[in-house]
């Protein structure tokens, strides 16, 4: 395991491109250079057409609530800090087929409804005991 878990690899290849526009300040999704389609979850060839060649487009970072949860209790114990935290799947406007793997900040859950316009706000993610932390694209309402 690395010493740094649960913070993300920032260095893993497929998802490098990812990190580093967040810390941007950026939402960046690998786009076909082919098809123009989007690969999200990042893979070796385009879901799409076949072609192997992406270049990372910085997209509008506005979507739609696609599904979410509320963590009340920690699975793993570095998360305790964290609760009662929002994992959530937001769909991209560019194309609702891009789903991001996010968490839903600055509002009440409760207030929370499928479809839900959102757009993403970048914030520190860091864990008691490790000295790093790693800008995440985060996703709040909206409205308000
Ligand atoms: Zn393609």
């Amino acid at each position: 395991m690395r010493p740094d878990f649960p913070l993300p690899d920032t260095e893993w290849e497929p998802t490098r491109e990812y990190w580093a526009a967040a810390a941007r300040g950026e939402l960046a999704v690998p786009r076909c250079r082919a098809c123009g389609a989007y690969a999200w979850y990042p893979a070796q060839s385009c879901p799409a057409c076949g072609h192997s060649s992406f270049t990372w487009t910085t997209m509008s970072g506005r979507g739609q609530l696609f599904a979410w949860t509320v963590v009340r209790h920690a699975f793993l114990p570095q998360f305790s800090a964290e609760v009662p935290y929002v994992p959530a799947l937001v769909a991209l406007d560019e194309d609702p087929a891009v789903r991001i793997v996010t968490r839903i900040v600055d509002c009440d859950p409760t207030h929370l409804s499928v479809d839900l316009p959102v757009r993403v706000v970048f914030r520190p993610l860091s864990f008691p005991g490790i000295d790093r932390e790693v800008i995440a694209p985060y996703f709040t309402p909206e409205q308000g």
